[in-house]
């Protein structure tokens, strides 16, 4: 089976011409790609896709938050389907290949198996989820995440864009608001490849990542609450600096992070100054931050020690520091089966792998829970990503398609 297996390969020279001309639909200026979720850069790359699973004889289905769904039917009908995408959207300056990697490459595994005429037992489902991103309507993994009922359909198509825009208004405008009821049906399992979006696995020279899980994480909104003054007139005894205490809750942040070893996580990525006046000291101060860590425990510790550490540092700059906690997921470990499949079609394609926890979040993560998972990373250059700079190799996406493909062949094709 293995050396049968090592036979078959996918076209590693039409994915990348697929990427690249994904890559055009939204393409920026620095090399870069911003194709916003539910825009009409996104509709030119969702009907792209569907144009292309179509002549590739697949079935496009689409359901009510927008998920696309393109099924190649398997010899056993009454199998439960195997699930295997990513998302097309971006960030407004995002890379060629977050996301769209993985569904061109699913697209590579349907076209290969059609070439190599492969009927597999399990029907297959190539899905490109909605929204990924949530830089549009501030919900990342919106669509994989109502599909799995972490939130409601209602609440998801009812949030707006900075325009006023909802979702549920954006996906008719383009055309995608479907028909299909946007729940999880039962599947048998579920893959995804993504660029790796850190420098792990190029530092060590690795082809291929066999994930095995995602970090816990706690994110929080802070507002610190001060008083505006005057720079020039406020003595030290009278001030009440948001920004100063800010600084000091950034400076926990960090020494929290720091205090829990390679594996910690902890950043403040976003702050507004209001007034934001060179002349005066600032009396309100909003900011992000979050902490992360593969094991749930430590992630929430962390976060649960900041917490009453961090008002009681405002509270000495005589600033009220309000936190407001958005989420806390528990660490996601997948599938061990797939997981293991992965492995295999690691080492059947003769590649180095290693095993490597995501530090960033994934429709697969929601998807985990009710579907048994695996993900599958590539290198990508510096381990930049979200960035228009982004960039990876070609052998490197025809690594990643390769495991993906002998990984979905054999789930669809195991013995049940
Ligand atoms: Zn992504």
């Amino acid at each position: 089976m293995r050396g049968q297996q090592s036979n078959q390969r996918i076209d590693g020279v039409r994915l990348w011409a697929e990427l690249m001309d994904m890559a055009r639909i939204g393409a920026t200026p620095k090399g870069g790609v911003r194709r916003l979720t539910l825009s009409a850069v996104d509709r030119q790359g969702r009907d792209r896709f569907r144009a292309l699973c179509e002549a590739a004889g697949l079935a496009v289905r689409v359901d009510a938050i927008g998920n696309m769904f393109a099924r190649r039917p398997g010899a056993d009908p009454a199998r439960l389907p195997v699930l295997f995408g990513s998302h097309l959207d971006s960030q407004p300056s995002g890379g060629k290949f977050d996301g769209a990697l993985g569904v061109m490459a699913g697209l590579e595994v349907m076209r290969s198996l059609n070439d190599l005429g492969i009927v597999t037992q399990a029907p297959l489902e190539l899905v490109n989820w909605t929204d990924e991103e949530g830089s549009r309507f501030g919900l990342s993994l919106m669509g994989s995440g109502v599909w799995t009922g972490v939130f409601g359909l209602d609440h998801a198509l009812g949030l707006t864009d900075l325009a006023g825009v909802s979702v549920g208004a954006a996906l008719e405008d383009i055309g995608y608001a479907g028909k299909a009821a946007a729940r999880a049906f039962p599947a048998d399992a579920h893959f995804e490849l993504h660029i790796e979006q850190g420098p792990i696995l190029e530092a060590e020279g690795c082809r291929i990542g066999i994930v095995t899980g995602a970090q816990a994480q706690v994110w929080f909104d802070a507002v610190a609450t001060g008083q505006d003054s005057h720079a020039g007139t406020t003595p030290p005894a009278a001030r009440r600096d948001a920004l100063v205490a800010a600084a000091r809750v950034i400076g926990l942040v960090d020494a929290a992070m720091r205090a829990h070893g390679a594996d910690g996580r902890g950043t403040v990525g976003q702050l507004v100054v209001v007034p934001n006046s060179r002349n005066v000291v600032p009396g309100e101060v909003r900011f992000s931050v979050e902490f992360r860590h593969p094991d749930t425990a430590t992630a929430f510790r962390m976060a649960d020690d900041f917490a009453p550490a961090a008002v009681a540092a405002a509270a000495a700059c005589g600033v009220a520091l309000e936190l407001t906690e958005l989420f806390r997921y528990a660490a996601q470990d997948f599938d061990p089966a797939c997981v293991e499949l992965v492995r295999q079609a690691a080492a059947a394609g003769g590649y180095s792998a290693r095993e490597i926890v995501s530090g960033a979040g994934h429709d697969a993560v929601y998807v985990a829970r009710h579907v048994p998972t695996a993900m599958i990373f590539t290198p990508c250059k510096d381990g930049l990503s979200h960035n228009e700079a982004e960039s990876i190799e070609p052998e490197q996406a025809e690594a990643g398609c390769q495991v993906l493909f002998e990984a979905v062949l054999a789930r669809a094709n195991r013995v049940l």
